[in-house]
């Protein structure tokens, strides 16, 4: 059988200092807004900078390669890649296996970003930046790991993020590297990182999943559509998350208008049986959904798999 190094249990789950650094850094890098001060120009140009890249995040990392929810050519698989790179969060073929690994242990002991298992921070950022949770199992993800230019993107995990941090600077100096670069890349790791904690704390369970998973309009804004992540849980193959007309999912309105002109095909989409199944649901279910949608439900500490 192979190897499953989604989880290198010879690593200790405890922070290493030293590899927090560039993390770190670039979370005290946000205070030169006090250095190059802020207009409305700027700010816009972060929101841009934000939520261009969070469709990378939504579109590529998430939707195309962990849950194949579209189809599309080589080409456009790759600069779908490098847009998701660039929010430095890791390797395109690291962040599509580990979320699968997500998937499969939704709130278990062995889901290593569930609240449930060690609090808030460990959910929201403990994990990601664990030593123990580094390596790409290639097992995980096979149908993208045939592609070398993806095996190459996801051995530089940060080469994008680095390189369009220099280009900004070098084309508009401080405040363009600031307000185009650092301070979004900030607000980039914690929109992302809120559909791992928040989403599974706060909001509304619309449908019955074995996990806490919730549905939230602000996430949602925040995320690109992302904030739909109960409906996510239920049916997770689908290439729009929001499938009401309320449920605001800007990643697929631009994933409808790329196939309007070719550059992706196949969206898949929750059938209506899928959608009202909550129709069918009997009074105790609903019950426990609405016991279940209070905050802080999801909080209880389960076990950990394998402590340090
Ligand atoms: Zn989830
Ligand atoms: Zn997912």
């Amino acid at each position: 059988m192979a190897e499953d190094r989604t989880v290198d249990v010879s690593k200790s789950e405890k922070l290493n200092w030293l590899s927090l650094l560039p993390f770190l850094a670039l979370h005290l890098a946000v205070g030169l807004a006090f250095v190059t001060g802020v207009t409305w120009h700027w700010v816009l140009v972060a929101l841009a900078s934000y939520y261009v890249r969070m469709f990378g995040v939504t579109a590529g990392y998430h939707r195309y390669f962990a849950h194949r929810a579209f189809k599309t050519g080589r080409v456009f698989q790759f600069l779908l890649a490098v847009l998701a790179q660039s929010s430095a969060q890791k390797g395109v073929l690291w962040w599509a296996a580990h979320h699968r690994h997500h998937h499969r242990y939704s709130d278990t002991p062995e889901d290593f970003h569930s609240p449930a298992r060690q609090g808030f921070w460990w959910s929201h950022v403990g994990w990601i930046i664990s030593p123990r949770y580094e390596a790409t199992n290639h097992d995980a993800i096979k149908d993208f790991s045939r592609f070398p230019e993806l095996r190459w993107l996801d051995r530089h995990p940060f080469l994008v993020a680095t390189v369009m941090l220099l280009v900004l600077y070098l084309v508009g100096d401080l405040p363009l590297l600031v307000w185009g670069g650092i301070i979004p890349t900030v607000a980039l790791y914690h929109g992302t990182f809120a559909i791992n904690s928040l989403t599974h704390i706060i909001g509304k369970r619309q449908y019955l999943t074995t996990d806490m998973s919730r549905n939230s309009f602000a996430l949602a804004i925040i995320t690109c559509g992302e904030g739909w992540h109960n409906n996510h849980h239920f049916h997770q193959n689908t290439a729009n998350q929001g499938w009401f007309w309320w449920q605001v999912d800007f990643t697929f309105y631009v994933l409808k208008a790329l196939s309007w002109v070719g550059l992706v095909s196949g969206l898949r989409l929750p059938s209506e049986e899928t959608k009202y199944v909550f129709k069918t649901y009997t009074d105790e279910e609903r019950a426990r959904l609405a016991e279940e949608s209070r905050f802080g439900m999801s909080l209880p500490r389960l076990p950990m798999i394998s402590p340090s």
